[in-house]
Order: C-alpha cells, then sequence, then structure tokens
C-alpha cells in the first residue's frame, strides 16, 4: 500500500482461525479449499510433503492456505492472483483454544490483572466458529471460560491479608440501536449516557458479583439463557446482534490505599456475511446493512488504534461508544477472525481476510 509505515501498536493483535471441516461437509464431499490442485501445485513448487486427493474439486482454482509458523494466509484464484496476508498469528484446523489462549489471550488477561482495560473480539461469518472461540464447549472451553479461571487463579495465587479483589460482570447484547441487559429480567433496554470527551457509559446495566470461575460460568450461562427466551430462533438471532460480556477486576491494598481497576470485555460479534439481495425483504437488507456499518465501524477503529493514529472514531457505532475506554490508551484489543475450510465459504473467507488484514496490516 501507499501508506507511510510507521511503528504499529503492539496493543493491538489480529489474529486468523480457521476451522475444521464439519461432519456434514466431510458428508457431502466439500473439498478444503487449502486441499485442491492448486496447493497441489505449490508443493509441487516447494517439493515438500505428500499430495493430499483432489479429485472431488472441479470449480475453478480458489485456494486458501493457512501458514501457522508464518503467520500468514495465502489466496490463489483464477485470475491467477497470488497473495499472502501477514497476521500476528494464523490459526490452522488443528489448532485448539487452549493454545490460541495461551498465545494470544493470556498475555491481555495478565495485563488486565494488571489494571489495563482489553477487549477479545470474535469476527467472522455465522458458522465459522465465533461461539465457539468465546464460549466453547466442554471438551474444548472458550476464550471465556479460560479467562474466568485464569483471572481465579491469580487471585488464588496472590491472596493476602492485604489485597481485596472484587470481580464483577455484566452481559450486553447489542441490537442494531437497542443495547438489552442480559442480566436483567426481560432484558431490559439501556441507555448509554456521556460523550466521547469523558467517556460513555451505561448507567443502569446490571453488574454481578461473582466469587469464583463456576459463578462467572453460572452468570454468562444465565445470560445466553435470558438471550434466547422467547425466540423462536437463536441461531439467526445471535448471527444478527453482538454479545458483550464484562468483567471488571478490582483489586484494593491496604496499606498503600491503592485501588487498581482492570476490564475484559468478551465480545461475540454478528455474523459478517452479507445477505443476498435477491430474496431478502426490505427489513432484512436494511438490517444487514446496519450491521456492515458497525462491523465496519469497528475495524475503522482498530486499525486507527493499530496505526496510532490521533483520530480514533468511536462515535460511528454504539459498539464503538460502549467500549470506547477499552479500545486504546494502555488497552490491549485482540481481533480473532474466524474462517470455515470449505470451499463453498471462499468468497466470504476472503471478505474476512481483508477486513483483518486491514484492520492491522502487517
Ligand atoms: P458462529 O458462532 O461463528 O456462528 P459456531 O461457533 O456456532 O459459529 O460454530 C459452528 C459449528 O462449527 C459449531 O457446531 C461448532 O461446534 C463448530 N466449530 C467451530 N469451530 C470449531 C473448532 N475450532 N473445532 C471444532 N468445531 C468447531
Ligand atoms: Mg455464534
Amino acid at each position: 500500500s501507499a501508506r507511510p509505515r510507521t511503528a504499529l501498536n503492539e496493543c493491538v493483535k489480529v489474529v486468523v482461525r480457521c476451522r475444521p471441516l464439519s461432519e456434514r461437509e466431510k458428508k457431502e464431499s466439500y473439498d478444503e479449499v487449502s486441499k485442491s490442485r492448486a496447493e497441489l501445485k505449490w508443493y509441487e513448487r516447494l517439493s515438500t510433503k505428500s499430495i493430499v486427493d483432489s479429485k472431488k474439486f472441479d470449480g475453478p482454482l480458489q485456494v486458501v492456505k493457512v501458514w501457522p509458523e508464518r503467520g500468514t494466509v495465502q489466496v490463489y484464484n483464477p485470475k491467477g492472483e497470488d497473495k499472502l496476508f501477514t497476521y500476528d498469528a494464523a490459526y490452522d484446523c488443528s489448532a485448539d483454544t487452549q493454545t490460541l489462549y495461551d498465545e494470544m489471550v493470556r498475555p491481555l488477561v495478565a495485563s488486565v490483572l494488571d489494571g489495563f482495560n482489553g477487549c477479545v473480539f470474535a469476527y467472522g461469518q455465522t458458522g465459522t466458529g465465533k461461539t465457539h472461540t468465546m464460549e466453547g464447549t466442554a471438551d474444548d472451553e472458550g476464550v471465556i471460560p479460560r479467562a474466568f479461571r485464569h483471572i481465579w487463579s491469580h487471585i488464588e495465587n496472590n491472596a493476602s491479608p492485604d489485597v481485596t479483589h472484587l470481580v464483577a460482570c455484566s452481559y450486553v447484547e447489542l441490537y442494531l440501536e437497542d443495547v438489552r441487559d442480559l442480566l436483567s429480567k426481560d432484558n431490559k433496554k439501556l441507555t448509554i449516557r456521556g460523550q466521547e470527551l469523558n467517556g460513555f457509559y451505561i448507567p443502569e446495566m446490571t453488574s454481578v458479583v461473582c466469587k469464583s470461575a463456576a459463578e462467572m460460568v453460572r452468570v454468562m450461562k444465565a445470560g445466553n439463557r435470558n438471550r434466547a427466551a422467547g425466540r423462536t430462533d437463536m441461531n439467526e438471532h445471535s448471527s444478527r446482534s453482538h454479545a458483550v460480556f464484562l468483567v471488571t477486576v478490582e483489586t484494593a491494598h491496604r496499606k498503600t490505599n491503592r485501588i487498581r481497576v482492570g476490564k475484559l470485555n468478551l465480545v461475540d460479534l454478528a455474523g459478517s456475511e452479507r445477505q443476498r439481495k435477491t430474496g431478502a425483504s426490505a427489513d432484512r437488507l436494511r438490517e444487514a446493512s446496519r450491521i456492515n456499518q458497525a462491523l465496519s465501524s469497528l475495524g475503522n477503529v482498530i486499525s486507527a488504534l493499530a496505526e496510532n493514529s490521533p483520530h480514533v472514531p468511536y462515535r460511528d457505532s454504539k459498539l464503538t461508544r460502549i467500549l470506547q475506554d477499552s479500545l486504546g490508551g494502555n488497552s490491549k484489543t485482540i481481533m480473532i477472525a474466524n474462517i470455515g475450510p470449505a470451499s463453498y465459504n471462499y468468497d466470504e473467507t476472503i471478505t474476512t481476510l481483508r477486513y483483518a488484514h486491514r484492520a492491522k496490516a502487517i
């Protein structure tokens, strides 16, 4: 690009994560985009590794290949464009959430425990693993429960009569112009107050004090149940709204009379997929364009931070307004851009790779 290169802000990290093929995709013989004829050519060129079966692949050559050891994703298309995107890290389908947590998220949560703020975002089209990455399952715990355990093991390791810790949780959902409190009855609608200069805040947001990681998981699950209550299609709803789980950690030192406060925001974003114009209602298209605007304004904020730009456009969306005090300054930010491996995801995958690269062009 023609932009002058200045030192990038190391508080902002952008990583890509590719999920494995699902059982259904395997059964339906969706070619893994990374295992097709073009890769075969690359491998021939590199003269390494055995070649995978690419018989199923009969479309145009379009390949996305994750190179974890280099933090890059290589894209090849029928026009013969062979492009390399570089990120802070790239995880292929063999990486578990533990690895991603230890390498990327752990330092961010550690700095929250030191009294700084942080945000972790999961971005990507619906079905690529945002919720898997953030919440996870019993077998492969997500970033959120791992952060809870990390916080409590820190508190237990630093227990002393001179130190008191207070951990509180809030959980809100953003859907178009509404902010809803997932820890209140009937998902109460909340109002954002304040302005850019002195900061935005949500005066009526519920805050639940927790005494253990298990209690925090219960709060998260209660919020998820509220979020789903009365909805016939939860997947569809969650693909159109952002879920923000906020953890505040206060550390008070009796001897020095000092209090340190760190905030951790864990955000499962709305699906980034484009609405097909055909078949979608006017309402749906308007809704989709609002979601895309919010996601692109988040991308603009992150890229301004990554480039140490003096102007950060927080005001452009409700999401960036409510997160303003946790984006920028001494705060740390991680954007996890999720992609799917099946060939039918190719176009959305390219869109996600570009978005992530624009957020921080390494
Ligand atoms: P999203 O929240 O982006 O819509 P999900 O997290 O619901 O996507 O993931 C879609 C499906 O793929 C789920 O069944 C999930 O369990 C599975 N999945 C996603 N990422 C992984 C992964 N890294 N390993 C195994 N399964 C995954
Ligand atoms: Mg989801």
